[in-house]
């Protein structure tokens, strides 16, 4: 028999700020915290969201007893369990979704519930050359990438952000070349992170990539990178993250319907 499911973890924010003018970053504390593992930056995990004015044990019980929240998928961007914190780092889309909204108006002592991490998504390094690729949602998985590298790891990143200010510092190694492309709109799409792509001199030898972000661009990335590429699937991380039009549940409905 299946051992119960563990109830999502109750989590408190220590700070909450506007990292860039469209990322906000969550600093999040529990004693659990302590307990994970210290390497899990680049992980996703699901984050439950409580109701706007809900209380905190009014919520404790939600996540016992149901219904179940809103929950959405972020990426551990740091975690430091000696002091039992992480960073997550949310887009701010405005307050059409429960995940952005909740960010938006967290201040200390605003509490989600957390449950995870996954697994790390590149932990093998062995590439001649790296492609990282990622709109806003995917910036956390792709920095935490780029700062696992090794030393002298080669490639590009290409990054597409809605403002110039939203370009941030990431220790990736001095070989790796970084293109942050703007594009003031994410709800219309946009092609250039494909066309970059596209024009890529791809290497010889073997290239290992990184890419996440909005679900066309992805689809179109991954029908290049599969058919004209023919890159071999266990060499690349490529994930849709969210889409145009759709809640996180529609979209991941979308996902798995495409099987
Ligand atoms: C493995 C994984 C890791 C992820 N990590 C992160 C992360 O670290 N940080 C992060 O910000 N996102 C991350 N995402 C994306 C995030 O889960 C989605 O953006 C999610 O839809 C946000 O939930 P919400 O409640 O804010 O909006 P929803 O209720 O899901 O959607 C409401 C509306 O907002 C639109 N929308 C959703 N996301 C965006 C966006 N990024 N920009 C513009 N419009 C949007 C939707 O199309 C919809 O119309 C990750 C997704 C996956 C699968």
């Amino acid at each position: 028999m299946k051992p119960p499911k563990k109830p999502p973890r109750m989590l408190h924010v220590t700070s909450a700020r506007h990292l860039t003018p469209n990322m906000i970053r969550v600093t999040l504390h529990s004693d659990e915290i302590k307990e994970m593992d210290g390497g899990c930056a680049g992980a996703n995990c699901k984050l439950f969201l409580p109701q706007p004015d809900q209380s905190q044990d009014d919520f404790a019980a939600q996540l016992i007893d149901g219904p179940r929240p809103d929950v959405r998928t972020y990426t551990v961007r740091h975690i430091r369990p000696e002091r039992g914190e992480m960073d997550i780092d949310f887009v701010d889309h405005g307050d059409t979704g429960p995940a952005s909204a909740w960010a938006r108006g967290a201040t200390v002592g605003s509490f989600c519930g957390f449950a995870g991490p996954g697994l790390v998504k590149l932990t093998e390094f062995y590439a001649d050359h790296y492609l990282v690729v990622a709109d806003m949602s995917a910036l956390p998985v792709a920095a935490a990438t780029l700062e696992a590298l090794p030393k002298d790891a080669v490639g590009d990143a290409f990054f597409e952000i809605i403002h110039p200010d939203d370009a941030q510092f990431i220790a990736a190694p001095i070989g790796i070349r970084q293109h942050w492309l703007v594009h003031p709109n994410a709800q219309v799409s946009s092609l250039q992170l494909v066309e970059q792509v596209k024009a890529w001199d791809w290497p010889k030898g073997v290239v290992q990539t990184c890419i996440a972000g909005e679900s066309g661009v992805i689809k179109a990335l991954r029908n290049y990178i599969s058919n004209d590429r023919q890159a071999p699937k266990n060499d690349c991380y490529i994930s849709g993250y969210w889409k145009i039009g759709l809640i996180e549940d529609e979209h991941q409905q979308m996902k798995r319907n495409e099987g």
